[in-house]
C-alpha cells in the first residue's frame, strides 16, 4: 500500500509504503529523505520528543541519506541514540551552517554558471533540511540576509524584477558567485566529514588485541581507512603523530575498557574539536550494563557507549559497524 502521510519527524507531507506488515514502514519524506519507521510503538513515542528535536533528527537524517545512505532505519530501541548522535553532528555554529547550506546548493548545481531555484517543491525540503531551519522563513531569511548580503548568491538576472508582494519574484533563481566557490574551496579543506580516516583509541596490549582487530574490520567494513598509532611509522614525535591523526579523522573509536590515559587523553582530545567519538566498554559475562559503566572514569552520562561481551565480530564488530553507520554515514 502506498499513501500519504504526515511524516511523524517533520510534518511534511510524506509517502508512506507498509513493508512487510503494518507495522514496519518505508517514508519518502521531502525534507528527511527516505528512511524506515520500525512500529507504531515509536510513532506514538515521537509525540513525545519535541518538535526541535524531531527537527534536528529530520536534518541529520537527511544528511545520511544525502552522503549515500540508502537504508536508514529508526525503531523505538535506537530513537535515543539516534537523537544524541543528531545533536551532536548539527552545525556548531553560524559559519558552519552556512556552509552546509552552500554546500548543499553547490550539490545541486551541474556546473559553476547554472542556476538554482531555492524555493521551488523540488529544492526547499532539501535545503531547509541541509541548513537546519524550523521553517520557512528561516530559509528564506538564510538565502535572501545571510548567503546573497554575505555575497554568496546572486539574483540571476540580475535585473529580475517580477512584480511581486515583496517586490522580488516568487521562485528566484540564483548563482553562486566567485566569492562563493573560492569560500566553498578553502573551507572543504578543512572539513572533515570528506576524510576517510578513522582513529583507533585503545590500549596497546595483547590482551586487546581481539577488540581491535574487531574495531578494525568493523572500521574497514563501513569504507574507512583505520589508523592506529603503533601500525603506522612515522618519525615524529608520537604525540605530534597523534594529535594530528585525529585532528585529520571522520572520527574515532575508543575503547575505554583498559581504564587507559592514553585513550582518556585521545578521547577528551577528539572532544574538544567536536569529532564524532564511538566509545566502547568490555562487560563481565552476568554483569549488566549498569554495572560494566560504573568503571567509566568520568561522567559519560550523556554520552552513548557501547557495551559489549565479546571482543568479535558478531559482538563488537557488529555494534560498532552499526554505530559508525549511524553517525557518520558509510562510504561508498
Ligand atoms: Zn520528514
Amino acid at each position: 500500500m502506498d499513501n500519504k502521510f504526515q511524516c511523524p519527524l517533520c510534518h511534511s507531507l510524506a509517502r508512506k509504503t507498509d513493508k512487510f506488515d503494518s507495522e514496519v514502514f518505508e517514508i519518502d519524506c521531502p525534507r528527511c529523505g527516505k528512511y524506515t519507521l520500525w512500529g507504531n510503538s515509536l510513532i506514538s513515542r515521537l509525540v513525545t520528543v519535541t518538535d526541535e528535536d524531531k527537527l534536528i533528527l529530520s536534518s541529520h537524517l537527511r544528511e545520511l541519506y544525502e552522503s549515500g545512505n540508502k537504508n536508514i532505519d529508526i525503531s523505538n530501541k535506537d530513537l535515543d541514540e539516534r537523537l544524541k548522535q543528531a545533536k551532536a553532528s548539527k552545525p556548531s555554529s553560524f559559519s558552519e551552517k552556512m556552509f552546509r547550506l552552500l554546500r548543499a546548493i553547490e550539490k545541486k548545481l551541474p556546473s559553476a554558471g547554472s542556476t538554482i531555484s531555492p524555493y521551488s517543491d523540488e529544492n526547499r525540503y532539501y535545503l531547509m533540511a541541509m541548513s537546519y531551519s524550523k521553517d520557512y522563513t528561516e530559509l528564506c531569511y538564510y538565502v535572501e540576509e545571510c548567503l546573497e548580503k554575505m555575497g554568496y548568491l546572486k539574483l540571476f538576472p540580475e535585473n529580475n524584477s517580477s512584480p511581486t508582494i515583496t517586490g522580488r519574484p516568487t521562485s528566484p533563481e540564483y548563482r553562486l558567485t566567485p566569492e562563493a566557490w573560492k569560500y566553498l574551496e578553502e573551507y572543504k579543506l578543512k572539513d572533515r566529514t570528506r576524510s576517510d580516516k578513522a582513529f583507533i583509541a585503545i590500549k596497546f596490549d595483547e590482551e586487546y588485541e581481539s577488540a581491535y582487530n574487531a574495531i578494525e574490520a568493523a572500521v574497514e567494513d563501513a569504507g574507512y581507512k583505520p589508523i592506529r598509532a603503533d601500525k603506522e611509522h612515522h618519525s615524529e614525535y608520537i604525540m605530534d603523530w597523534i594529535i594530528n591523526q585525529i585532528k585529520e579523522a571522520r572520527f574515532i573509536v575508543a575503547e575505554l575498557t583498559s581504564k587507559n590515559l592514553g585513550v582518556y587523553y585521545e578521547f577528551g582530545y577528539a572532544k574538544a574539536l567536536d569529532i564524532p567519538i564511538i566509545a566502547c566498554l568490555k562487560k563481565n559475562k552476568g554483569e549488566s550494563d549498569e554495572e560494566a559503566l560504573k568503571s567509566v572514569h568520568f561522567d559519560l552520562k550523556q554520552f552513548p557507549i557501547i557495551i559489549y561481551e565479546n571482543a568479535d565480530k558478531n559482538d563488537l564488530g557488529e555494534k560498532v559497524l552499526n554505530r559508525i553507520k549511524n553517525l557518520v554515514g558509510k562510504r561508498e
